[in-house]
């Protein structure tokens, strides 16, 4: 079922629980966004690939196909719709970390409204890019190319979610400087950070793992996350891989 109105971009709600649908229905909507709900992983991910909603909100715990393997169906189709994944148990969290699934976000159950409409728009935001970034950046081995929103490790491409792409730019651009998880939060996702700090743990994971011995991100112990001034740097215009 969709839902009337919509200016903002369809959002697909793939949730079990009618009430909690219902819920989400309900703001997204009076937030300017359209919504179509699926109850059933299988139907979801379906739904997703005839629909080409602006983002994805992911219950972890569904019937069938669990939120775990609708994401990872929908990677390996090199399908990158924005997924803000729902979890009722911090070791669903783990789950996330730890499959580098690709996810953009998370909210866990319970949520207020607020905050599951503001990670939304955060998401579709950070999902479109800025258009004043031309110039590619470069530390070691990895390059950004944020106008085309392409990441490279050693001359080959490599997939980033929109939020890890953000946060390894944001991080990129300040070469040296120590970031808290706090900061990082406030910054890149742009909404305050409480309780949400460990969201950037789960996205830094991801980058590394997705460039293995190249990633330039230094972990600082009780602070937070640098890059490396000392990595070789240079910016200088987007080209293709080379
Ligand atoms: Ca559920």
């Amino acid at each position: 079922m969709i839902s009337a109105g919509g200016e903002r971009g369809l959002i697909m709600v793939i949730e079990d629980e009618a009430a909690i649908a219902g819920v989400m229905r309900l703001n997204l909507v009076k937030a300017g966004y359209g919504v179509h709900i699926e109850r059933e992983g299988a139907a979801g991910l379906a739904a997703i690939r005839a629909l080409k909603p602006a983002a994805v909100i992911l219950d972890i715990g569904l019937p069938g196909l669990d939120g775990i393997e609708v994401c990872r169906r929908l990677r390996a189709m090199n399908d990158w719709t924005p997924v803000l994944f729902v979890t009722a148990r911090d070791d669903e969290v783990d789950r996330i970390v730890g499959l580098e699934l690709g996810a953009d976000d998370y909210v866990t159950k319970p949520f207020s409204p607020r905050e599951l409409v503001a990670r939304v728009t955060s998401v579709l935001r950070r999902s479109q890019g800025s258009p004043d970034d031309v110039t590619s950046l470069v530390v070691g081995a990895v390059r950004l190319d944020p106008a085309e929103r392409r990441a490279y490790c050693a001359g080959s491409e490599v997939e980033l979610t929109a939020t890890e792409f953000d946060l390894l730019g944001y991080l990129m651009r300040r070469p040296g400087r120590v970031f808290s998880r706090e900061q990082l939060i406030s910054e890149v996702w742009g909404y305050s950070a409480a309780g949400g700090v460990r969201t950037v743990d789960v996205h830094i994971a991801q980058v590394r793992a997705k460039l293995g011995s190249a990633s330039p991100i230094r972990t600082v112990r009780g602070v937070g996350y640098a890059v490396d001034s000392t990595a070789p740097r240079g910016v200088g215009p987007a080209a293709g891989p080379r």
